[in-house]
Order: C-alpha cells, then sequence, then structure tokens
C-alpha cells in the first residue's frame, strides 16, 4: 500500500471506528459485534505501525492503552480549578442566593447540576484535537493523566462541528457501579482484596501507571464546564448543551440531571428530587450544585480566595446513627484474609436495620481505638455494608476490654502471617483450614466456573462438617446414598446432585482452569493459559519464561501458577479430578482442518444455504481468518446476495477475488 492509500485507509477507519463507538457508549447501540470491531481496531494498529507518520493522536487505538507512564508530570492549570464552598443546610443555599440579588444587576437564572462523587478533570481541546488532562490537584497545580483519560470511552479524542479553536472542558470521572461491582467480582475470583469505594478506586485507577488497565476498567464521565477565551455563547447551561454537539457526554437535562430555573424554589425542588432519588443512578452522587448561569454575571461576582461566589455545592446528609459495639467477630475468607467485623445492638439506618458493619483490617481497628460496649458511629455511604466512622467518646468507658486484633485463626488456631506491603492478615493453614476449604470448593462450583446445579453453599458446609469431602476433587467420589443420608436432602435433590456432577465433566478446560482456584488466575487468564498451552500437562511443565510469554500472562501470574503446581497436595487434586473425567486439555473443534490456512475473508451480503455467523464459523474451524471490511491483504470477499456496490467496487479495485457460496463449499472439499 502506499502512503496516499495508507492515509485514506486510515481516516476511513478511524471514522468507522468513532462512529460505532459512539453509537454504543453515546446512545447505547450496536451496529457491530466486538469481534469485528476489534478487527477494525487491528487493522488500523497495523497501519499505523506501518505508517507511524499517520498515527494520530486522536486514533481510536490509543483507547485501548498501552504506554506506562513512568511518573505524573505536574502541569500548572491555565485556568485555577478551585473548588466549590459547600454546606448541608437549606437555609444557608437561600442566604447565597438572597445575596447574589443584592450583588448583581439584572435578573439571575441559575444552573442545578449533580454533584458527582468522582474525580474532577480538566481537558483542554486543540483544534478539535484531545491535547491533554490534567487533574485538580491542589487547585493550581494537578497531574498530567492524559493517555489514561484517552482510553475512556465517552470522552472525545477528536470533537466534531463547530467548536473554538482552543478551549478547556472540566468535569468529572467516575465508576458506574456496575462496573465498579464487575471489578470487585474479578478480583475476588482471583483471590485479592475488593476495592473499597468507587471514588477512590476511580481516582487510584486515573493514576495508574499502565494506561491498559485503565482502558480495562470502564471509568464513564460527565463533562460541562467550559473555560476559554474564545467561548461561542454567554451562559452556561447554553454551553453544555453545545458541547453535546462537539461530542462529549453531557449531564442532560432530559433525563433531569441538569436544570435551568430562576427561582429558589426551583432549586429547592431540584435537591429535593435528587436527595429522594440518588439511589436510582447507575453513580454515585453526593450533591447538588448550583451556579449562576450568565458569564458576564459570574464575573461580576468573582471570587473569594478559595472558591467562586456564583456558585455553591449542597451536600446530601450521610446518615450516622449511634449504636453499642458488642462484640468483633473475625472471617476467614478463601485465600485465608481475615476480616474483622463489627457486631452491633440492632439500630435502624436508611430504612434498614443494621448488626454488622465492616472494620476492613487490623490498622482500622488501631486506629478507631475500639473497646467493647463503645458507643460507636455507623455510616452507610456507596458501600453495601454499613461502616463505623468514630466512637462517641463522651459516652463510651475506655476502662472497658480494649479491642485487641487475634494473632490465630479463629477457625483452625494457625498463627496469622501479615505479608509486607498488604493490610491483611492471612491463615497459612490453606489446605486445612475449613472456610479455605468450603471457599474454594464453593469457588469451584459457581456459575462460572463448574456451574454444579444441585449443589450449593449449604450443602458444601455440611458436607465438609461430616467429612465427606475435603477438597474439590472429592465431590467426585460422593454416591447417591452418601448424599441422601444427608439432613434436609430428598430423593431428588441427591438426584439433581449427582447429576449435576456428572454434568460438569464437560465444562471446558478453560473453565475448569479458572474453577480450580489458582490465584491471581481469574476467567480471562485461565482462557489465555488454556489457549495457549492446550492442556494442564503443558502448564504444569511450562517454564517461568514460557509461562510469562503468553499475552497479558505478568510475573506475579506465573510464579502463582508455579507455586500451585509446585504443592504435592495440588498435583494429588489434580490427579482425582483427572481419574474422574475432567476435561484437562483444549479439546479441537469437530471437523478443524488448516485447508483455509493464512486465508482472509470478508464476508459480505446474504446466503442461500448458510447464515454469515455459519459462513464465519467455517472460515475460523477450517484455519481462514475474517476481516470485517475489504483491504489489500483480503485474499477472498465471500459474497452474497445484496452486497453493497461500494464494497464491490473496492475488491475490484484492490484486485481482491470474489468468490460465491457455492465456490466456498468447493473450497472445503
Ligand atoms: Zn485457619
Amino acid at each position: 500500500m502506499n502512503k496516499d492509500s495508507a492515509k485514506a485507509e486510515i481516516d476511513r477507519l478511524i471514522f468507522e471506528i468513532n462512529r460505532y463507538n459512539d453509537l454504543y457508549y453515546m446512545e447505547s447501540k450496536s451496529e457491530i459485534s466486538d469481534y469485528d470491531f476489534d478487527l477494525l481496531l487491528v487493522e488500523l494498529q497495523k497501519l499505523e505501525t506501518q505508517f507511524p507518520e499517520f498515527a494520530y493522536d486522536y486514533s481510536p487505538t490509543k483507547r485501548i492503552g498501552g504506554g506506562i507512564t513512568k511518573k505524573l508530570d505536574a502541569v500548572v492549570h491555565r485556568f485555577p480549578m478551585l473548588s466549590l464552598s459547600n454546606t448541608y443546610s437549606e437555609d444557608e443555599i437561600i442566604e447565597w442566593e438572597n445575596r447574589l440579588k443584592k450583588n448583581s444587576e439584572g435578573k439571575l437564572e441559575y444552573v442545578c447540576e449533580l454533584k458527582y462523587d468522582g474525580v474532577a478533570i480538566g481537558i483542554q481541546y486543540e483544534n478539535g484535537i484531545l491535547k491533554q488532562a490534567v487533574t485538580r490537584g491542589d487547585g493550581t497545580k494537578g497531574e498530567n493523566v492524559t493517555a489514561n483519560v484517552r482510553t475512556i470511552r465517552t470522552v472525545p479524542l477528536q470533537l466534531k462541528g463547530d467548536f473554538p479553536s482552543d478551549f478547556e472542558i472540566r468535569g468529572e470521572l467516575f465508576f458506574p457501579l456496575k462496573k465498579f461491582h464487575e471489578l470487585n467480582e474479578q478480583r475476588i475470583d482471583i483471590g485479592e482484596e475488593e476495592f473499597a469505594n468507587p471514588r477512590n478506586t476511580a481516582s487510584g485507577t486515573l493514576k495508574l501507571q499502565d494506561s491498559k488497565i485503565v482502558s480495562e476498567r470502564g471509568l464513564d464521565s460527565y463533562l460541562y464546564g467550559l473555560y476559554g477565551y474564545d467561548l461561542p455563547l454567554e451562559g452556561h447551561y447554553e454551553s453544555v448543551l453545545k458541547a453535546q454537539e462537539w461530542g462529549f457526554k453531557i449531564p442532560d437535562p432530559k433525563n433531569n440531571l441538569m436544570i435551568k430555573t430562576d427561582s429558589i424554589n426551583g432549586i429547592m425542588d431540584f435537591i429535593h428530587y435528587w436527595d429522594k432519588n440518588r439511589s436510582k443512578l447507575p453513580f454515585e452522587i453526593d450533591g447538588i450544585v448550583i451556579k449562576v448561569n450568565d458569564y458576564l454575571q459570574q464575573q461580576e461576582l468573582g471570587f473569594t480566595a478559595k472558591s467562586p461566589r456564583w456558585a455553591i455545592a449542597y451536600k446530601f446528609k450521610t446518615e450516622r446513627v449511634e449504636t453499642v459495639l458488642e462484640s468483633v467477630s473475625y472471617q476467614v475468607g478463601r485465600t485465608g484474609a481475615i476480616t474483622p467485623v463489627a457486631n452491633l445492638k440492632p439500630v435502624q439506618l436508611g430504612g434498614t436495620t443494621v448488626k454488622r458493619a465492616s472494620l476492613y483490617n487490623s490498622d482500622q481497628i488501631q486506629k478507631l481505638n475500639l473497646h467493647i460496649n463503645d458507643i460507636v458511629q455507623v455510616e452507610k455511604g456507596g458501600e453495601i455494608i454499613p461502616k463505623i466512622v468514630g466512637v462517641n467518646k463522651d459516652k463510651s468507658d475506655q476502662s472497658n476490654l480494649k479491642i485487641e486484633f487475634i494473632d490465630k485463626c479463629p477457625e483452625c488456631y494457625t498463627p496469622l502471617k501479615r505479608i509486607e506491603g498488604e493490610v491483611h492478615h492471612y491463615c497459612p493453614n490453606e489446605l486445612l483450614c475449613p472456610p479455605q476449604i468450603k471457599g474454594r470448593i464453593e469457588h469451584f462450583i459457581g456459575r462460572k466456573a463448574m456451574n454444579i446445579d444441585g449443589l450449593g453453599a449449604e450443602t458444601v458446609d455440611v458436607l465438609v462438617e461430616k467429612r465427606l469431602i475435603n477438597s474439590y476433587a472429592d465431590l467426585y467420589s460422593l454416591t447417591f446414598d452418601q448424599v441422601v443420608n444427608l439432613e434436609r436432602m430428598a430423593d431428588k435433590s441427591a438426584d439433581n446432585l449427582i447429576k449435576g456432577l456428572e454434568a460438569s465433566k464437560n465444562i471446558p478446560f478453560e473453565r475448569v482452569l479458572f474453577a480450580l482456584g489458582i490465584r491471581y488466575v481469574g476467567e480471562t487468564v485461565a482462557k489465555k493459559l488454556a489457549k495457549g498451552f492446550k492442556s494442564i500437562d503443558n502448564i504444569q511443565k511450562a517454564t517461568f519464561d514460557e509461562l510469562v510469554n503468553v499475552d497479558e500472562i505478568g510475573e506475579k501470574i506465573a510464579i502463582s501458577v508455579q507455586q500451585f503446581f509446585l504443592n504435592e497436595k495440588n498435583s494429588e487434586i489434580i490427579h482425582k479430578l483427572k481419574n474422574a473425567g475432567i476435561q484437562f486439555s483444549l479439546k479441537e473443534k469437530e471437523g478443524t482442518t488448516d485447508r483455509l490456512k493464512g486465508l482472509i475473508f470478508v464476508v459480505s451480503g446474504v446466503f442461500k444455504t448458510f447464515s454469515r455467523d455459519e459462513l464465519k464459523e467455517a472460515i475460523e474451524t477450517n484455519g481462514g481468518k475474517n476481516a470485517s471490511s475489504i483491504s489489500s491483504k483480503t485474499n477472498y470477499v465471500l459474497a452474497g446476495e445484496n452486497m453493497g456496490p461500494a464494497k464491490l467496487k473496492k475488491a475490484s479495485d484492490l484486485g481482491v477475488q470474489i468468490i460465491s457460496e457455492d465456490d466456498f463449499i468447493d473450497m472445503l472439499k
């Protein structure tokens, strides 16, 4: 391909990918499969490597991340990034509004917005291209997090329409709750500690050195504050709507995420509405922001030393109650991590009865300096279980028994260990500590792992306690008679359990590998390992270098895999599972050949005998590759009816051979 046609192809791919991306992330529509979308990206990436002069900063390949930033540079803000004064009192909002009316000429209009519980960001655009993204920092200087922000799908890399040539847009980056919970689930799967709350996790994510990880985490944005010298409009509200036309994700008034009002009643209605309805939002907010709309009036009102006079934040009250700390118990997780839990005198909080609160780890207990029967203050924030935020010292008796973190496992009495740099204490008695045994078995039978029908956590508990099983491998030697004799186990349930175990022998290798519960081997890593090594024997034999040579397998994972297999007990377990008939190697798909090896196909149009997906699958099982658009690398276009004339022309321009469905079937014979 020559330079001119490479540039044209790169431009076309960028346009296509951006269009699909916008449809998906801004309008929740998808017109292309993930697979085809990835192929477009791969094509673009290849061309960019070949022609680096056309690898633009605004290319959607930047969204995948990849570069490592060793240290985040400090950047001075062009416009100081002040924080807003805030209040928990509605009266103070009324006073603020009265003061403004007294101090400004003309009629005042206000914009009310949500106060997002995320990370403030300022993003600079030059000639419509994202140039730099900087965190708030101390308000004067922030950190340059440009590479990471480029990976956030709702932040445009390239604008459309009639944008100013040089401006900054500010707003908030945050974790959608769904993404946050998924992230924590994945972390539990691989035996890592859960993240405490979405805001801190968003902030930590934004400062990661590897933008590829940032890309996978799924941060989202709302952008809504314009700063510049030649802004086209005179009011904040109108400017935000304009920014939407340029491609930004703004808090849309259609969803009541932003309103314009000229009265204190309008402001109060907005506050009350969201105080009541905020739990329905798919992300967290902690209040409402009210701003004067008109830029000139904003200027006239000016700033105090710390914050603008023309804006104020109203913060929702977090409900806090006091109750008695009755005791502290300690839970042991699947990986042996110890979590302290406070047992409280039951108390009403946010519409539910609270009996327990998380204490996270030993540091937290020390920080709070807890004693039995202390009167503690409990809050329910974004976290699922409430937390203790303090002790009412006036009402508590410090001579009561002080709470000291345990030094032995509460379940097996093994002395606990704490690895330097980690926040949790661990019970090192992996193989014999009952909750660790149960936890591993529960992980093994889980929906994403062996998905064993008819077996739940309660039955696992009973089986372990009755010493019928000691590891997940023992499950496969259970008999109907053993199971049916358990309490509350009917004939039918026992039968289901045995059938469920039998059915799990067909679960494919990559899921078996995940089910084993090797630390740091989550679903994705298990797939990579299965694909890379084909069988458990190969993984067991693999050297450290061979392991880290597999895409996305880092040193930490490699060490963990090797340690797992070095443990004799695990080898025994795998031996037992093998004998039971569990899948320990990748099954070749039926009818696999390499007849089409090395050939690249584009399938397009409507077909008589097979569906498009069936044809694509046939190409892959026979060793060929599918591409979504025609390029000089394409070997064949498999054309059905109604194939677009543009595609036909492109194929003939590039000299790519066009074949029919019948031709294709002949090729496979
Ligand atoms: Zn233990």
